[in-house]
């Protein structure tokens, strides 16, 4: 009961530690600064257990982050889903109705301990989890070496995003950005909708759900190579809504880098 008890205060600071997007306009190596002190000190009283194995010292300790089943070839040359049929270069949903960017990759399957990872990172306040999956995500785009020189994550709606206190996905992209050296573009492209959890609708569904959901409003992308980046990729439906937003504003080629795929 302790132990629960433990977790749920632990779990409930880290919710309230400084978040980066919230101190934009301060002084940037002020706020690495406090972030810092603010986790040694969350460290020392409440020390982070794995939330695969419950090891003591890691939020996501290297075995259970080296055993996450990632994501191997063959896959679709477009979207990126495993084909159980070697030999094609495209999956049957591509090759009837192709997405609008130019590919999607991802690192790892959307199960077992990356499941658990993502879900507190994306709606457990549990932001410290940023840097391993960020470390993963890295991993993967040294690998894959997909395209891009600007990051931009998928957004949240304004609304989510007061709700939740941060984007997962942005934070995701300046962990990854911060790793492999490369921009992040936090305000180019904007949710101008609230849009229904995608979680239940099939695919037709859900790609009516985002169609037209996001714009781009700036130009700052334009000639670039787009690096979209997001947590979770099902049916790409999300992502091919984002990159008809980019493509008015004419950059050189989109591509999607998420940390999982769901089977
Ligand atoms: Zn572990
Ligand atoms: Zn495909």
């Amino acid at each position: 009961m302790t132990g629960v008890l433990q977790k749920a205060v632990r779990d409930h600071m880290r919710s309230c530690q400084p978040i980066g997007h919230q101190s934009k306009a301060r002084d940037p190596i002020m706020v690495d600064y406090v972030e810092d002190a603010w986790k040694k000190l969350l460290d020392l009283f409440f020390p982070p257990r794995c939330v695969g194995c419950e090891l003591e010292g890691h939020h996501l300790c290297p075995t259970c982050l080296a055993a996450v089943a990632r994501v191997k070839p063959p896959w679709c040359a477009l979207c990126g889903r495993p084909l159980s049929r070697p030999g094609f270069h495209l999956c049957p949903q591509c090759l009837h109705s192709p997405l609008l960017i130019d590919g999607i990759r991802s690192v790892a399957f959307f199960d077992g301990v990356l499941r658990e990872a993502v879900h507190h990172f994306k709606y457990g306040g549990l932001t410290v989890l940023g840097e391993p999956l960020g470390e993963l995500a890295a991993e993967g785009w040294r690998s894959l070496r997909l395209p891009g020189d600007v990051i931009v994550p998928v957004p949240l709606h304004a609304r989510r995003v007061r709700e939740r206190g941060y984007n997962q996905s942005a934070l995701l992209a300046r962990e990854l950005g911060r790793r492999v050296n490369l921009p992040v573009l936090e305000n180019s492209l904007i949710r101008t909708r609230e849009t229904a959890p995608q979680v239940d609708l099939n695919a037709q569904q859900r790609h009516a759900n985002v169609a037209d959901a996001f714009e781009c409003v700036t130009g700052e992308i334009c000639g670039h190579g787009v690096l979209l980046v997001d947590d979770v990729c099902t049916t790409g439906a999300t992502l091919n809504a984002c990159a008809e937003a980019l493509r008015k504003q004419e950059p050189r080629s989109i591509w999607a880098l998420t940390l999982a795929r769901a089977r």
